[in-house]
């Protein structure tokens, strides 16, 4: 059978796991052989005990748990060609020549790459003596699938990314949880939440824990927001609301670019109106505990379509990444969806909002 190794890279997210133990039970259902690469393109260098055969039960009892049981990492020497070569070696040594990568646009840039660079890191191989002309020939190709596991769904080309429903119900659990105690002494709460360039959890948690006011990177305030957003505090606690929530998204921006943080807020508010205001920085709670029902299945749905993906794939076909469009698990192909990420991410930095909203849009 074909030889398919799984990974995870860059910053976890809850549901890698549940795609994870898709992978590894797809690929076996379908006669695969699948290997686990354990803590990311590193393990992929290293090779030794990092690269294991996974088995049926190997996966058994790891789909309600956080983040990565298989490990994740960033790796400065998958960027250079001596690293890429020795994570070459490390494959064909096991037979792999199909790869499913999980993690950010980053590291399908770097699967991406690699495949590109695959026939002349082969190349450089035989030269080496470091594997035979047979060798070369058995091994000639390899097949790359993404998968987008990221708490901030801000990559293009997918509805949802694995990991951003669970952290959204993290946060919506912590400002009810808030909201209890800011009611008893009539407080005033300020949230920053994670998100990176993208307002989604932000907005997300905004609507959903009925919050006061929110700030997200995609729309930044007007000249005049102090002003604004005291009349609207003002105004709720004149109608009786005993407390405020307020949502800052951790790459929230003014209309000038200058970021607007929880502390700015507070100043604002502790300033102009004397409300008994406090803080919560989320943090990495958002990213930790157990995958909502949502996220274990995304990730099933993803797993067990890349593999799919694989086993169809020729020498011809181009990476793909398994995206959610509505509620189906569709193949889209991967570089475009990097390029318009990294698109979007520029545009942010232009300060180029609308067109960045644009196009993130689905396709
Ligand atoms: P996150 O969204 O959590 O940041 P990411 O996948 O974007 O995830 P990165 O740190 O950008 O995270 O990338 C993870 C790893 O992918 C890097 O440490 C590196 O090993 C590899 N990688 C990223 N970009 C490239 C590239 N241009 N060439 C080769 N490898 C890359």
């Amino acid at each position: 059978g074909k030889g398919i190794a799984v990974l995870t890279s860059g910053g976890d997210s809850q549901g890698m796991n549940s795609a994870v133990r898709a992978v590894v039970r797809m690929g076996l259902y379908v006669g695969a052989r699948v290997y686990f690469i354990k803590e990311g393109y590193q393990g992929m260098v290293d090779g030794g005990e990092n690269i294991v055969e996974a088995s049926w039960s190997t996966v058994s009892g790891i789909i309600h748990k956080g983040g990565t049981v298989i490990g994740s990492a960033r790796c400065k020497d998958f960027r250079d060609r001596e690293g890429r070569m020795k994570a070459a070696k490390n494959l064909i040594k096991h037979g792999i020549t199909n790869l499913v990568v999980i993690g950010g646009d980053g590291s399908l840039t770097g699967a991406n790459l690699f495949r590109q660079d695959w026939t002349a890191l082969l190349a450089l191989l035989i030269k080496k003596g470091d594997i035979t002309e047979e060798e070369r020939q058995k091994y000639s190709s390899i097949n790359i699938v993404g998968m987008v596991g990221s708490i901030d769904n801000d990559f293009c080309g997918t509805d949802m990314t694995i990991g951003t429903d669970s952290a959204l119900h993290r946060i919506i659990e912590a400002v009810d949880a808030i909201s209890s105690t800011a009611y008893s002494h009539q407080r005033c709460f300020i949230l920053e939440v994670m998100g990176r360039h993208c307002g989604y959890l932000c907005l997300s948690a905004a609507i959903g824990c009925e919050a006061d006011y929110m700030f997200i990177p995609e729309f930044p305030p007007a000249h005049n927001w102090e002003e604004l957003l005291c009349q609207k505090l003002e105004s709720e606690r004149s109608m009786g609301q005993r407390l405020n929530i307020i949502i800052v998204a951790e790459g929230a921006i003014d209309i000038e670019g200058n970021p607007i943080s929880a502390e700015g807020v507070k100043k604002v508010i502790v300033d102009q109106l004397g409300f008994d205001t406090r803080i919560t920085v989320l943090g990495h709670v958002q990213r930790g505990g157990s995958p909502s029902a949502f996220d274990r299945l995304l990730g099933c749905r993803m797993g067990a379509e890349s593999v799919l993906a694989l086993m169809e794939a020729t020498q011809e076909t181009e990476p793909c990444v398994i995206s959610l469009d509505g509620n189906q698990a569709v193949r889209v192909p991967l570089m475009g969806c990097v390029l318009k990420t990294q698109a979007v991410a520029q545009a942010m930095k232009d300060r180029n909002w609308d067109q960045a909203v644009q196009m993130r849009g689905r396709s």
